[in-house]
Protein backbone atom coordinates (compact mmCIF):
# COMPACT_ATOMS: atom_id res chain seq x y z
CA UNK A 1 0.00 0.00 0.00
CA UNK A 2 2.63 2.33 -1.35
CA UNK A 3 2.19 5.88 -2.23
CA UNK A 4 1.79 5.65 -5.80
CA UNK A 5 5.04 5.87 -7.83
CA UNK A 6 3.52 8.37 -10.66
CA UNK A 7 2.55 10.71 -7.73
CA UNK A 8 4.51 13.58 -7.74
CA UNK A 9 2.67 15.62 -4.90
CA UNK A 10 4.21 15.84 -2.10
CA UNK A 11 2.47 14.55 1.04
CA UNK A 12 4.33 16.18 4.00
CA UNK A 13 4.28 20.01 3.72
CA UNK A 14 6.73 22.51 3.45
CA UNK A 15 6.83 25.78 5.44
CA UNK A 16 9.09 28.56 4.11
CA UNK A 17 10.39 31.34 5.98
CA UNK A 18 10.35 34.54 3.82
CA UNK A 19 12.96 37.40 4.06
CA UNK A 20 15.35 39.32 2.15
CA UNK A 21 16.15 36.55 -0.11
CA UNK A 22 12.55 35.80 -0.81
CA UNK A 23 9.61 38.27 0.00
CA UNK A 24 9.16 39.73 -3.37
CA UNK A 25 6.18 38.84 -5.71
CA UNK A 26 7.98 36.90 -7.92
CA UNK A 27 9.94 35.17 -5.97
CA UNK A 28 6.65 33.88 -3.62
CA UNK A 29 5.12 32.87 -6.91
CA UNK A 30 8.40 30.40 -7.59
CA UNK A 31 8.33 29.24 -3.90
CA UNK A 32 4.57 27.98 -4.27
CA UNK A 33 5.23 26.63 -8.05
CA UNK A 34 8.55 24.75 -6.26
CA UNK A 35 6.37 23.44 -3.69
CA UNK A 36 5.71 25.85 -0.29
CA UNK A 37 2.48 25.38 1.45
CA UNK A 38 3.05 27.61 4.41
CA UNK A 39 4.70 30.74 4.30
CA UNK A 40 6.39 32.01 7.38
CA UNK A 41 6.74 35.21 8.84
CA UNK A 42 9.33 36.02 11.16
CA UNK A 43 8.51 38.55 13.53
CA UNK A 44 11.82 37.87 15.22
CA UNK A 45 13.13 39.99 12.54
CA UNK A 46 11.56 43.12 10.31
CA UNK A 47 9.12 45.53 11.15
CA UNK A 48 5.17 45.02 11.39
CA UNK A 49 4.51 47.08 8.19
CA UNK A 50 6.76 44.84 5.95
CA UNK A 51 5.38 41.62 7.31
CA UNK A 52 1.73 42.97 7.04
CA UNK A 53 3.30 44.34 3.09
CA UNK A 54 4.48 40.18 2.68
CA UNK A 55 1.13 38.90 3.52
CA UNK A 56 -0.68 40.60 1.03
CA UNK A 57 1.68 39.65 -1.55
CA UNK A 58 1.23 36.21 -0.74
CA UNK A 59 -2.42 36.40 -0.61
CA UNK A 60 -2.47 38.01 -4.55
CA UNK A 61 -0.02 35.54 -5.72
CA UNK A 62 -1.22 32.15 -4.49
CA UNK A 63 -4.78 33.90 -5.90
CA UNK A 64 -3.07 34.27 -8.88
CA UNK A 65 -2.06 30.94 -8.87
CA UNK A 66 -5.03 29.54 -7.57
CA UNK A 67 -3.84 27.85 -5.12
CA UNK A 68 -4.51 28.17 -1.28
CA UNK A 69 -1.58 28.48 1.23
CA UNK A 70 -1.37 28.88 4.57
CA UNK A 71 0.38 32.19 6.60
CA UNK A 72 2.03 31.20 9.76
CA UNK A 73 2.75 34.02 11.86
CA UNK A 74 6.53 33.71 14.64
CA UNK A 75 6.05 35.81 17.16
CA UNK A 76 9.73 36.09 18.95
CA UNK A 77 9.41 35.11 22.12
CA UNK A 78 11.56 36.30 25.61
CA UNK A 79 14.87 34.96 22.90
CA UNK A 80 17.89 36.01 25.57
CA UNK A 81 20.36 38.12 23.24
CA UNK A 82 23.93 39.89 23.50
CA UNK A 83 23.87 43.72 23.39
CA UNK A 84 25.80 45.11 20.23
CA UNK A 85 29.64 44.45 19.61
CA UNK A 86 32.34 46.73 18.21
CA UNK A 87 31.91 46.77 14.57
CA UNK A 88 29.79 44.33 15.40
CA UNK A 89 31.54 41.60 16.17
CA UNK A 90 34.25 40.12 18.86
CA UNK A 91 36.92 37.29 18.50
CA UNK A 92 36.23 34.81 22.09
CA UNK A 93 39.72 33.50 21.91
CA UNK A 94 39.86 29.83 24.00
CA UNK A 95 40.60 29.78 27.50
CA UNK A 96 40.08 33.85 27.82
CA UNK A 97 37.99 35.83 30.39
CA UNK A 98 34.60 37.45 29.73
CA UNK A 99 32.21 39.26 31.44
CA UNK A 100 28.73 39.55 30.84
CA UNK A 101 26.68 43.34 31.76
CA UNK A 102 23.26 43.56 32.18
CA UNK A 103 23.22 47.02 32.99
CA UNK A 104 20.57 48.24 30.40
CA UNK A 105 22.68 49.70 27.04
CA UNK A 106 25.28 49.40 28.22
CA UNK A 107 27.74 49.02 25.36
CA UNK A 108 30.99 46.78 24.88
CA UNK A 109 34.49 48.25 23.62
CA UNK A 110 36.13 44.91 23.44
CA UNK A 111 35.94 41.60 24.21
CA UNK A 112 36.43 41.56 27.67
CA UNK A 113 32.89 43.02 28.69
CA UNK A 114 29.86 41.76 26.75
CA UNK A 115 26.23 43.24 27.30
CA UNK A 116 22.70 40.88 27.55
CA UNK A 117 19.74 42.31 27.30
CA UNK A 118 18.17 39.75 30.57
CA UNK A 119 18.00 41.67 33.94
CA UNK A 120 17.60 38.47 35.65
CA UNK A 121 20.74 37.05 34.19
CA UNK A 122 22.79 36.83 37.52
CA UNK A 123 20.06 35.55 39.47
CA UNK A 124 19.57 32.46 37.15
CA UNK A 125 23.30 31.50 36.56
CA UNK A 126 26.45 30.28 39.07
CA UNK A 127 29.47 28.96 39.06
CA UNK A 128 30.09 25.59 36.61
CA UNK A 129 27.04 26.94 33.94
CA UNK A 130 27.75 26.29 30.59
CA UNK A 131 26.11 29.30 28.68
CA UNK A 132 25.69 28.69 24.63
CA UNK A 133 25.65 31.85 22.24
CA UNK A 134 24.54 31.70 19.02
CA UNK A 135 23.16 28.38 18.86
CA UNK A 136 26.48 27.00 20.93
CA UNK A 137 28.75 27.98 18.13
CA UNK A 138 30.31 29.73 21.32
CA UNK A 139 30.06 28.31 24.98
CA UNK A 140 31.29 30.31 27.94
CA UNK A 141 31.61 28.41 31.63
CA UNK A 142 30.39 30.65 34.38
CA UNK A 143 33.18 31.61 37.15
CA UNK A 144 31.03 33.63 39.27
CA UNK A 145 28.60 36.22 39.52
CA UNK A 146 29.31 39.74 41.38
CA UNK A 147 26.42 42.03 41.37
CA UNK A 148 25.35 42.76 37.68
CA UNK A 149 28.56 40.82 36.60
CA UNK A 150 28.70 37.53 35.10
CA UNK A 151 32.12 36.39 34.97
CA UNK A 152 32.84 33.83 32.64
CA UNK A 153 35.53 31.87 30.89
CA UNK A 154 35.58 30.77 27.40
CA UNK A 155 35.13 27.18 26.88
CA UNK A 156 34.52 27.17 23.01
CA UNK A 157 36.19 30.44 21.37
CA UNK A 158 35.25 31.89 18.07
CA UNK A 159 34.11 35.26 16.01
CA UNK A 160 31.08 35.99 18.43
CA UNK A 161 28.42 38.55 16.32
CA UNK A 162 25.87 41.69 17.64
CA UNK A 163 22.73 40.50 19.02
CA UNK A 164 23.40 36.50 18.81
CA UNK A 165 20.79 34.39 21.42
CA UNK A 166 22.33 33.22 24.75
CA UNK A 167 20.86 29.79 26.05
CA UNK A 168 21.87 28.14 29.35
CA UNK A 169 22.95 24.17 28.84
CA UNK A 170 20.21 22.19 30.46
CA UNK A 171 17.74 25.07 29.69
CA UNK A 172 16.53 27.52 33.30
CA UNK A 173 16.79 30.82 31.72
CA UNK A 174 13.33 31.55 32.19
CA UNK A 175 11.60 35.02 30.94
CA UNK A 176 8.40 35.39 30.50
CA UNK A 177 6.66 33.25 27.44
CA UNK A 178 4.76 36.27 26.21
CA UNK A 179 6.94 39.44 25.82
CA UNK A 180 5.85 43.16 25.86
CA UNK A 181 6.89 43.19 21.85
CA UNK A 182 5.05 39.72 21.46
CA UNK A 183 1.90 41.43 22.69
CA UNK A 184 2.08 44.13 20.03
CA UNK A 185 2.66 41.82 17.19
CA UNK A 186 -0.15 39.72 17.91
CA UNK A 187 -1.74 42.98 16.89
CA UNK A 188 -0.07 43.31 14.11
CA UNK A 189 -0.32 39.52 13.24
CA UNK A 190 -3.84 39.78 13.27
CA UNK A 191 -3.65 42.73 10.66
CA UNK A 192 -1.41 40.27 8.22
CA UNK A 193 -4.75 37.38 8.63
CA UNK A 194 -2.17 34.55 9.24
CA UNK A 195 -3.71 31.19 9.45
CA UNK A 196 -1.25 30.45 12.14
CA UNK A 197 0.15 32.04 15.04
CA UNK A 198 3.24 30.03 16.44
CA UNK A 199 4.50 30.98 20.09
CA UNK A 200 7.78 30.96 20.97
CA UNK A 201 9.49 29.37 24.52
CA UNK A 202 6.22 28.32 25.60
CA UNK A 203 6.61 26.89 29.50
CA UNK A 204 3.23 26.14 29.99
CA UNK A 205 -0.47 25.23 28.78
CA UNK A 206 -0.94 28.68 30.49
CA UNK A 207 1.56 30.63 28.16
CA UNK A 208 -0.81 29.01 24.63
CA UNK A 209 -4.27 30.16 27.22
CA UNK A 210 -2.83 33.34 27.17
CA UNK A 211 -1.76 33.43 23.36
CA UNK A 212 -5.49 32.55 22.68
CA UNK A 213 -6.91 35.13 25.05
CA UNK A 214 -4.41 38.12 23.50
CA UNK A 215 -5.20 36.78 20.30
CA UNK A 216 -8.86 37.05 20.71
CA UNK A 217 -9.15 40.22 21.81
CA UNK A 218 -7.58 41.30 18.76
CA UNK A 219 -10.49 39.59 16.69
CA UNK A 220 -8.14 36.97 15.84
CA UNK A 221 -8.81 33.25 15.54
CA UNK A 222 -5.53 31.29 14.12
CA UNK A 223 -4.29 28.46 14.55
CA UNK A 224 -1.77 28.45 17.77
CA UNK A 225 1.29 26.62 17.20
CA UNK A 226 3.00 26.07 20.36
CA UNK A 227 7.53 25.98 19.71
CA UNK A 228 8.59 23.34 21.55
CA UNK A 229 12.72 24.24 22.29
CA UNK A 230 12.85 24.86 26.46
CA UNK A 231 14.93 22.08 28.22
CA UNK A 232 12.01 22.48 30.50
CA UNK A 233 9.40 20.80 28.47
CA UNK A 234 11.97 18.36 27.88
CA UNK A 235 12.46 16.92 31.45
CA UNK A 236 8.72 17.00 31.77
CA UNK A 237 6.50 14.66 29.49
CA UNK A 238 3.32 15.60 31.27
CA UNK A 239 3.80 19.33 30.96
CA UNK A 240 4.58 18.73 27.23
CA UNK A 241 1.49 16.39 26.97
CA UNK A 242 -0.43 19.33 28.61
CA UNK A 243 1.22 22.18 26.06
CA UNK A 244 0.05 20.08 22.98
CA UNK A 245 -3.35 19.84 24.24
CA UNK A 246 -3.48 23.95 24.87
CA UNK A 247 -2.37 24.17 21.52
CA UNK A 248 -3.37 23.26 18.26
CA UNK A 249 -0.45 22.31 16.34
CA UNK A 250 3.73 22.27 17.95
CA UNK A 251 6.92 22.62 16.71
CA UNK A 252 10.04 20.62 17.00
CA UNK A 253 12.10 24.09 17.41
CA UNK A 254 15.34 22.06 16.84
CA UNK A 255 17.67 25.34 16.95
CA UNK A 256 17.09 26.29 20.19
CA UNK A 257 15.92 23.63 22.30
CA UNK A 258 19.29 21.04 20.55
CA UNK A 259 21.50 23.70 22.47
CA UNK A 260 19.49 23.78 25.95
CA UNK A 261 19.32 19.49 26.02
CA UNK A 262 22.25 18.77 23.82
CA UNK A 263 22.27 17.07 20.39
CA UNK A 264 21.71 13.69 21.90
CA UNK A 265 18.79 13.76 23.87
CA UNK A 266 17.20 15.73 20.39
CA UNK A 267 17.41 12.44 18.82
CA UNK A 268 14.64 10.90 21.03
CA UNK A 269 12.58 13.70 21.78
CA UNK A 270 12.16 15.16 18.01
CA UNK A 271 9.95 11.44 17.26
CA UNK A 272 8.62 12.17 20.64
CA UNK A 273 6.81 15.22 20.15
CA UNK A 274 6.44 13.97 16.30
CA UNK A 275 4.31 10.94 18.30
CA UNK A 276 2.71 12.72 20.84
CA UNK A 277 1.49 15.48 19.04
CA UNK A 278 -0.11 13.32 16.34
CA UNK A 279 -1.93 10.52 19.32
CA UNK A 280 -3.22 14.42 20.92
CA UNK A 281 -4.95 15.11 17.38
CA UNK A 282 -2.17 17.91 16.65
CA UNK A 283 -0.55 18.89 13.75
CA UNK A 284 3.40 19.27 14.02
CA UNK A 285 6.37 20.83 12.33
CA UNK A 286 9.93 19.93 12.58
CA UNK A 287 11.68 22.78 11.92
CA UNK A 288 15.75 24.26 11.69
CA UNK A 289 18.40 23.71 10.22
CA UNK A 290 16.95 20.72 7.86
CA UNK A 291 19.10 22.39 4.66
CA UNK A 292 21.63 24.74 6.31
CA UNK A 293 24.28 24.47 3.90
CA UNK A 294 21.66 25.50 0.94
CA UNK A 295 21.84 29.16 2.49
CA UNK A 296 25.19 29.13 0.34
CA UNK A 297 25.36 25.87 -1.94
CA UNK A 298 22.36 24.89 -4.72
CA UNK A 299 22.00 21.68 -3.36
CA UNK A 300 21.58 19.68 -0.68
CA UNK A 301 24.39 17.26 1.69
CA UNK A 302 23.37 13.55 1.94
CA UNK A 303 23.16 14.24 5.40
CA UNK A 304 20.57 16.96 5.07
CA UNK A 305 18.57 15.11 2.53
CA UNK A 306 18.67 12.05 5.05
CA UNK A 307 17.15 14.66 8.21
CA UNK A 308 14.62 15.66 5.89
CA UNK A 309 14.04 12.30 5.19
CA UNK A 310 14.03 11.46 9.19
CA UNK A 311 11.23 13.73 9.93
CA UNK A 312 8.82 12.61 7.30
CA UNK A 313 9.25 9.20 8.37
CA UNK A 314 8.82 10.54 12.15
CA UNK A 315 5.37 11.42 10.86
CA UNK A 316 6.05 15.34 10.51
CA UNK A 317 2.72 16.93 8.93
CA UNK A 318 5.41 19.86 7.95
CA UNK A 319 8.84 20.63 7.22
CA UNK A 320 10.47 23.82 7.76
CA UNK A 321 13.24 26.28 6.44
CA UNK A 322 14.47 28.89 8.00
CA UNK A 323 17.11 31.19 7.04
CA UNK A 324 17.57 28.80 3.55
CA UNK A 325 14.51 30.41 2.19
CA UNK A 326 14.46 33.64 4.17
CA UNK A 327 18.41 35.13 3.55
CA UNK A 328 19.70 32.21 1.18
CA UNK A 329 21.07 32.20 -1.92
CA UNK A 330 18.85 29.52 -3.12
CA UNK A 331 15.41 29.70 -2.03
CA UNK A 332 13.77 28.02 -4.41
CA UNK A 333 16.38 25.45 -5.12
CA UNK A 334 15.66 24.44 -1.81
CA UNK A 335 11.76 24.14 -1.96
CA UNK A 336 12.57 22.29 -4.50
CA UNK A 337 15.00 19.53 -3.09
CA UNK A 338 12.82 19.11 0.25
CA UNK A 339 9.75 18.89 -2.10
CA UNK A 340 12.13 16.11 -3.56
CA UNK A 341 13.22 14.65 -0.44
CA UNK A 342 9.59 14.16 0.84
CA UNK A 343 8.36 12.39 -2.49
CA UNK A 344 11.17 10.05 -1.70
CA UNK A 345 10.54 9.34 1.86
CA UNK A 346 6.83 8.41 1.32
CA UNK A 347 7.70 5.73 -0.82
CA UNK A 348 8.62 4.54 2.34
CA UNK A 349 6.86 2.93 5.21
CA UNK A 350 6.29 4.83 8.15
CA UNK A 351 8.29 3.97 11.54
CA UNK A 352 5.64 5.04 13.44
CA UNK A 353 2.07 3.35 12.06
CA UNK A 354 -0.51 4.20 14.19
CA UNK A 355 -3.23 2.02 14.90
CA UNK A 356 -6.81 2.66 14.34
CA UNK A 357 -7.36 1.19 18.07
CA UNK A 358 -5.05 3.68 19.42
CA UNK A 359 -7.62 6.39 19.34
CA UNK A 360 -10.24 6.90 21.28
CA UNK A 361 -13.07 7.53 19.39
CA UNK A 362 -15.27 10.34 20.84
CA UNK A 363 -17.59 11.86 17.94
CA UNK A 364 -19.75 11.10 15.00
CA UNK A 365 -16.44 12.60 13.21
CA UNK A 366 -13.26 11.15 14.49
CA UNK A 367 -15.58 7.73 14.18
CA UNK A 368 -16.01 8.75 10.32
CA UNK A 369 -12.64 9.97 9.83
CA UNK A 370 -11.00 6.55 11.33
CA UNK A 371 -13.46 4.43 9.69
CA UNK A 372 -12.65 6.30 6.40
CA UNK A 373 -9.03 5.59 6.50
CA UNK A 374 -9.44 2.07 7.48
CA UNK A 375 -11.86 1.58 4.32
CA UNK A 376 -9.03 3.56 2.04
CA UNK A 377 -6.03 1.11 3.48
CA UNK A 378 -7.40 -2.19 3.34
CA UNK A 379 -10.01 -1.78 0.26
CA UNK A 380 -8.61 -2.47 -3.05
CA UNK A 381 -8.72 -0.16 -5.80
CA UNK A 382 -9.11 2.81 -3.55
CA UNK A 383 -7.48 6.26 -5.18
CA UNK A 384 -8.50 8.96 -2.68
CA UNK A 385 -10.49 10.27 0.42
CA UNK A 386 -12.55 13.07 -0.24
CA UNK A 387 -13.90 15.02 3.04
CA UNK A 388 -16.58 17.56 2.21
CA UNK A 389 -15.57 19.99 4.90
CA UNK A 390 -16.68 23.51 6.65
CA UNK A 391 -13.70 24.06 8.80
CA UNK A 392 -11.72 20.59 7.43
CA UNK A 393 -11.31 19.32 11.28
CA UNK A 394 -12.41 16.25 9.57
CA UNK A 395 -9.38 16.17 7.34
CA UNK A 396 -7.42 16.71 10.79
CA UNK A 397 -8.72 14.01 12.27
CA UNK A 398 -8.26 11.59 9.06
CA UNK A 399 -4.27 12.68 8.79
CA UNK A 400 -3.65 11.97 11.96
CA UNK A 401 -3.75 8.08 11.08
CA UNK A 402 -1.13 7.24 8.58
CA UNK A 403 -2.05 6.36 4.85
CA UNK A 404 -0.95 6.54 1.81
CA UNK A 405 -3.35 8.17 0.03
CA UNK A 406 -4.35 11.68 -0.92
CA UNK A 407 -7.12 13.30 1.59
CA UNK A 408 -8.53 15.63 -0.93
CA UNK A 409 -10.51 19.16 1.88
CA UNK A 410 -13.24 20.54 -0.64
CA UNK A 411 -14.65 23.77 1.18
CA UNK A 412 -16.08 26.49 -0.16
CA UNK A 413 -14.35 28.96 2.87
CA UNK A 414 -11.26 30.11 2.08
CA UNK A 415 -10.06 30.15 5.53
CA UNK A 416 -10.63 26.20 5.97
CA UNK A 417 -8.66 25.93 2.68
CA UNK A 418 -5.58 27.66 3.74
CA UNK A 419 -5.40 25.80 7.19
CA UNK A 420 -5.55 22.33 5.48
CA UNK A 421 -2.83 22.85 3.45
CA UNK A 422 0.06 22.58 6.68
CA UNK A 423 -2.09 18.67 7.19
CA UNK A 424 0.36 16.37 6.05
CA UNK A 425 -1.97 14.28 3.12
CA UNK A 426 -4.32 17.01 3.04
CA UNK A 427 -4.96 19.17 -0.08
CA UNK A 428 -7.27 22.22 -0.63
CA UNK A 429 -10.05 21.87 -3.23
CA UNK A 430 -12.30 25.22 -3.74
CA UNK A 431 -15.73 24.13 -4.27
CA UNK A 432 -19.15 25.74 -3.89
CA UNK A 433 -21.21 25.93 -1.31
CA UNK A 434 -23.70 23.49 -2.24
CA UNK A 435 -20.89 20.83 -3.12
CA UNK A 436 -20.53 20.44 0.72
CA UNK A 437 -23.59 19.00 1.42
CA UNK A 438 -23.38 15.24 -0.39
CA UNK A 439 -23.76 16.48 -3.86
CA UNK A 440 -20.23 14.36 -4.56
CA UNK A 441 -20.98 13.74 -7.80
CA UNK A 442 -19.95 17.54 -8.62
CA UNK A 443 -16.71 16.23 -6.39
CA UNK A 444 -16.01 13.49 -8.51
CA UNK A 445 -16.21 15.50 -11.48
CA UNK A 446 -13.71 18.38 -10.50
CA UNK A 447 -10.99 15.33 -9.47
CA UNK A 448 -11.60 13.93 -12.91
CA UNK A 449 -11.10 16.90 -14.69
CA UNK A 450 -7.85 17.86 -12.29
CA UNK A 451 -6.55 14.16 -13.39
CA UNK A 452 -6.33 13.27 -10.34
CA UNK A 453 -8.73 9.97 -10.37
CA UNK A 454 -9.99 8.32 -13.73
CA UNK A 455 -12.95 5.87 -14.32
CA UNK A 456 -13.10 3.09 -12.23
CA UNK A 457 -11.51 4.47 -9.30
CA UNK A 458 -12.68 4.12 -5.88
CA UNK A 459 -12.99 7.03 -3.96
CA UNK A 460 -14.00 7.49 -0.26
CA UNK A 461 -16.22 10.22 0.16
CA UNK A 462 -17.48 11.85 3.91
CA UNK A 463 -20.01 14.67 4.11
CA UNK A 464 -22.52 16.30 6.56
CA UNK A 465 -26.14 16.19 6.30
CA UNK A 466 -28.00 18.15 3.85
CA UNK A 467 -29.18 21.49 5.20
CA UNK A 468 -27.56 20.38 8.97
CA UNK A 469 -26.56 24.11 9.79
CA UNK A 470 -22.57 23.61 10.62
CA UNK A 471 -20.48 20.77 8.86
CA UNK A 472 -20.73 17.67 11.47
CA UNK A 473 -19.26 14.96 8.98
CA UNK A 474 -21.61 11.77 10.12
CA UNK A 475 -21.52 10.38 6.49
CA UNK A 476 -19.07 8.16 4.47
CA UNK A 477 -19.61 6.79 1.12
CA UNK A 478 -17.62 5.02 -1.41
CA UNK A 479 -18.06 5.63 -4.73
CA UNK A 480 -16.69 4.57 -8.50
CA UNK A 481 -15.73 6.76 -10.76
CA UNK A 482 -17.50 6.28 -13.87
P1 LIG B 1 13.42 30.36 15.78
O1 LIG B 1 12.59 29.07 16.17
O2 LIG B 1 13.94 30.17 14.39
O3 LIG B 1 12.42 31.45 15.87
O4 LIG B 1 14.48 30.42 16.83
C1 LIG B 1 12.87 27.79 15.71
C2 LIG B 1 13.93 27.07 16.52
O5 LIG B 1 14.33 27.52 17.61
O6 LIG B 1 14.33 26.00 16.04
MN1 LIG C 1 13.73 29.28 18.59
Amino acid sequence: MKKQPNQNQHETKIVATLGPSSNSEEKIGQLIEAGANVFRLNFSHGDAQGHIDTAALIRKVAAQQNQYVAILADLQGPKIRIGKLPDGKVTLENGASVAIDITPDFVAKDASVIGCDFKSLPQQVKGGDVLLLDDGYIQLTVESVKGSITHCSVLVGGVLKSNKGINKLGGGLSAPSLTQKDLNDIKHAAKTGADFLAVSFVSSAQDMNEAREYAKQAGFNPGLIAKIERAELANDLALLDDVINASDGVMVARGDLAVEIGDAALVGMQKHIIHRARLLGRFVITATQMMESMITQPSPTRAEVMDVANAVLDGSDAVMLSAESAAGDFPVEAVKAMANICNGAETQRFIDRRALQDMEITSSEEAIASYAIQTANSLPGVKCIVALTETGNTTLLMSRFNTDFPIYAFSAHQSSLQRVAIYRWVHPISCDKNHLKNNSQEAIALLKDKGLVVSGDRIIITHGDVGSPSGGTNNLRIAVVE
